[in-house]
């Protein structure tokens, strides 16, 4: 750091000892019934298969009820995931909040949450076959909320040269297929992502954000229950395993495989379906009721 770091006040000590608490404790939130999903589970067929092919995306939709896996399939890949209302672009994948509610790695038990006004699980996260990996002795974790996707803005910030087949614009392309529009027409429904099989944390040391070569090999996946009905994006991340760089043709890159199952619905008889947020938005401000 360049400018001067300021003198410490006489009590820093004590003000530096003051306890952690957990924002948002688990225990406080409605938990979703896994024994439920896991008898659905048993029961799901599938009906669908997608697949990205490296350093490009594809777009999918899942119907409320239905499972969904990201699939590794190759090699090493971590992929970009984007998801929105199928029915109101508006609400989207919440990355920040999802953070906030559960941690900055997710994992089975773990729910997507979308963007106010509605502020509901878009999908809780079923089984992780990567489930057993934890946080390393670097700090690292799997499926981060933390990162954001590698984009061609600020890579030509960065290096001065312009990359086309970051996930940002990936995704876009894929949505634009999927809408019947253009890229640049959509872009800006384009949001932070679930980085799926992505081994992320900060450096102990300076607290920056880092990447490290994905544990995922071919067969791993992660599954999720759509809590409504879903569009969703995925990108096959130029940056491959993410062991060393992305947003460039350099790295190994692998497709992934979108996999969509349809459970006996009758398991899912009791199963608790989010509304949107009941806070009826008043804000505080003159004339709201
Ligand atoms: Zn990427």
């Amino acid at each position: 750091m360049s400018a001067k770091t300021p003198s410490a006040p006489a009590d820093a000590t004590s003000r530096r000892a003051a306890k952690p608490t957990v924002v948002y404790p688990a225990g406080s939130m409605p938990r979703p019934d896994m024994a439920i999903l896991e008898s659905a589970r048993q029961t799901m067929v599938k009906t669908q298969e997608i697949v990205v092919p490296p350093r490009d995306a594809r777009a999918f939709r899942v119907a409320r009820g239905q499972f969904f896996r990201i699939v590794s399939i190759e090699g090493p890949q971590v992929g970009d995931l984007n998801l929105w209302n199928a029915h109101d672009l508006s609400e989207r994948f919440f990355s920040g909040k999802t953070r906030a509610l559960h941690a900055t790695h997710v994992g089975t038990g773990d729910r997507l949450w979308s963007t106010m006004p509605q502020l509901r699980p878009m999908a809780t996260i079923s089984h992780d076959t990567l489930g057993w990996y934890g946080f390393d002795a670097d700090g690292a974790g799997i499926h981060d909320v933390i990162g954001t996707r590698c984009d061609p803005y600020t890579n030509l910030l960065l290096s001065g040269t312009s990359y086309d087949f970051c996930c940002h614009s990936n995704l876009s392309r894929a949505l634009a297929a999927e809408l019947k529009t253009d890229a640049r027409a959509v872009e800006q429904h384009v949001h932070d992502v679930l980085n799926v099989f992505m081994c992320t944390g900060f450096t102990a040391d300076t607290h920056q954000y880092f990447m490290k070569a994905s544990p995922v090999r071919p067969g791993d996946f992660i599954e999720l229950f759509a809590e409504i009905d879903l569009l969703g994006a995925l990108s096959a991340c130029p940056g491959g395993d993410c062991s060393a760089t992305h947003s460039s043709d350099v790295a190994a890159c692998h497709p992934l495989k979108i996999e969509i199952f349809e459970p006996d619905r009758t398991t899912l008889g009791t199963w608790s379906w989010p509304s949107p947020s009941t806070y009826r938005r008043s804000h505080g401000a003159p004339g709201n009721p």
